[in-house]
């Protein structure tokens, strides 16, 4: 028997099972041999008058912008294929980003109290070699998602929503006036909410292997001694198993949570999660100081992320639309859907809104709901830079010394810099500053990146910089224009906000530290 084993058969539910039935799906993914569902068809016939203004598949990220549209005045139903409730285990999330709850209404400074399950300072960032970072306010606050979830479910409710539970999408037909979902409900609009495994997403992507994948493995355990700090980014090996391990910790509700992170391509001979538990379990002792036998295990966490480098996701439909981890918004850095949800939640709402009352609902429109962002795609090549293919040769430090190097730098140049980088926002100022330090301090190391990254890589993220510093510009230029602009016609307007957005987001320009 593993170690991995003895302890996940000590956890209430069947985690081996769940453990093993997640480990099957990334050997298949990793296989390309995943079948390719037809979910959605289209049909040139006209459907009538819908039921519905929007009907989310998917509740768990849906069922807050199904509140915060349903708050607006708009019908909506969530289709959701079990019972929709949150998971025990905390969402980490910085305090800013929480205010969109209370500008949309969705919670009460009281309700947002409660859905605050802990919080602590500070967090630090380290690799192997290199100097400790410790920064204050990221990430360090964990929201119980069993009370979030059931506050705006009521919520929902409450402002006329509709929730049909245990209904698993199966299918819809796309019409030219609306969408019919399992022969039975119609809508305006469909949004996906299905998460990364979503038919609607699969379809899309055509069977597409993903480009990169991160692989995170963890337990929530009680038994570690009093320690309110917490780690955001950590690493104290060098490269084993073709792979850089990237720890997190931090103090929850039920204990201390600590996960095994690492990034890879989808090379089916790249770790699986049991594999990475027997890892984790290994390294736990040395790196939280402390006895496996002296830890109660509250809880196993586990999963793996397929990233596309076509993200976020825009679908080939008309009325169709992807939100949360189905439509691959977050940074490939990162499994913060939650936190990617809340960043894009308000562009979202009014976005939507916008849509349906001026039935922009052509694939055009709505893609731009979901529209290209620089500073996401930026983002690649550092994950790149953090993981090693399965047959590439690099000295086992070299990912340790990189870090080290970057994370100094940004340091020097202080919070502005650091702090939104570290919540998975990327700004060209910052970004400019930072590679020019690095570049300038440790040549050696920058030159060695190359032949690792790839020249491909390489010259397709200096497209993609060179337009994060374009919508940083054409960001600050509207501001100029804004005045002239608004007085467009209704449809045209729906085009220049989508592109204001679109800069603002892609620019990172959204970020504010107050
Ligand atoms: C170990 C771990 C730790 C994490 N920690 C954090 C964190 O600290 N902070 C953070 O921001 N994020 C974190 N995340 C990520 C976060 O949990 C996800 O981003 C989030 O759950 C995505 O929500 P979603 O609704 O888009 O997709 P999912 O969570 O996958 O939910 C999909 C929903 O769709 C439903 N569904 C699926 N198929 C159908 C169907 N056919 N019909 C109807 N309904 C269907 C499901 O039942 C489910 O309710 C973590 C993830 C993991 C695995």
């Amino acid at each position: 028997m593993t170690i991995t084993t003895e302890i996940l058969s000590q956890i209430p539910g069947d985690v081996l099972s769940g453990l093993e039935g997640a480990d099957r799906s990334l050997a298949s993914l990793r296989a390309g041999n995943t079948t390719i569902p037809t979910v959605i068809k289209s049909d040139s016939q006209p459907l009538g008058t819908p039921e519905w203004d929007v009907i989310i598949c998917g509740g768990t990220l849906g069922i807050l912008i199904a509140c915060a549209l349903a708050l607006r005045g708009i019908k909506v139903a969530v289709m959701e294929r079990g019972v929709l409730k949150g998971r025990k285990q905390e969402w980490n999330i910085s305090r800013k980003e929480l205010d969109v709850l209370l500008e949309l209404n969705l919670l009460t400074p009281e309700e947002l109290d409660l859905a605050i399950a802990t919080e602590y300072n500070p967090a630090r960032v380290g690799f192997a070699g290199g100097t400790d970072v410790w920064v204050q306010d990221i990430l360090n606050i964990g929201i119980y998602p069993v009370y979030l979830l059931e506050t705006i479910k009521q919520k929902f409710l409450a402002a006329g929503g509709k929730l049909l539970e245990n209904t698993p999408f199966t299918g819809a037909m796309v019409h030219p006036d609306g969408v019919m979902l399992n022969q039975e409900f119609s809508t305006r609009l469909l949004i996906d909410a299905m998460g990364h495994f979503s038919p609607i997403a699969k379809q899309a992507r055509q069977g597409k292997k993903p480009d990169a994948l991160c692989l995170v493995v963890g337990t929530c355990a009680q038994g570690f001694p009093e320690n309110t700090t917490g780690d955001l980014l950590l690493s104290f090996t060098a490269l084993e198993n073709q792979c850089q391990y990237f720890w997190e910790a931090f103090p929850a509700k039920d204990g201390r949570t600590t996960y095994l992170f690492t990034y890879m391509n989808a090379n089916p001979k790249h770790i699986g999660l049991t594999a990475l538990f027997d890892e984790y379990f290994r390294l736990l002792p040395e790196y939280q100081g402390i006895e496996l036998a002296q830890l109660s295990f509250q809880r196993a966490l586990f999963g793996f992320f397929p990233t596309y480098r076509q993200s976020p996701l825009q679908t080939p439909w008309q009325r169709v639309l992807t939100v949360g981890d189905s439509s691959g918004s977050q940074s490939p850095l990162s499994f913060g859907g939650f936190g990617a949800m809340l960043r894009h939640l308000k562009r979202l709402t009014l976005g939507i809104e916008a849509a349906l009352e001026t039935e922009q609902l052509s694939i055009k429109a709505l893609n731009l709901l979901q529209p290209y962002q620089p500073s996401l795609s930026v983002t690649w090549l550092f994950q790149k830079a953090m993981s090693v293919g399965i047959e590439q040769k690099i000295p086992s430090v070299r990912i340790n010394n990189l870090l080290s190097a970057v994370f100094a730098e940004m340091q020097n140049l202080g919070e502005p810099v650091l702090k939104p980088f570290l919540q998975d926002v990327v700004q060209f100022p910052g970004l400019t500053k930072t590679l020019l330090k690095t570049n300038f301090s440790h040549p050696i190391l920058v030159i060695q990146l190359i032949p690792q990254l790839g020249l491909f890589s390489l010259l397709d993220w200096v497209v993609h910089y060179l337009n994060l510093g374009l919508y940083s510009v054409l960001f600050s230029l509207n501001r100029n224009l804004e005045p002239t602009l608004k007085q467009l016609p209704n449809n045209y307007l729906y085009y220049y906000h989508r592109w204001v957005d679109a800069w603002k987001y892609g620019s990172g320009s959204d970020y504010s530290e107050h």
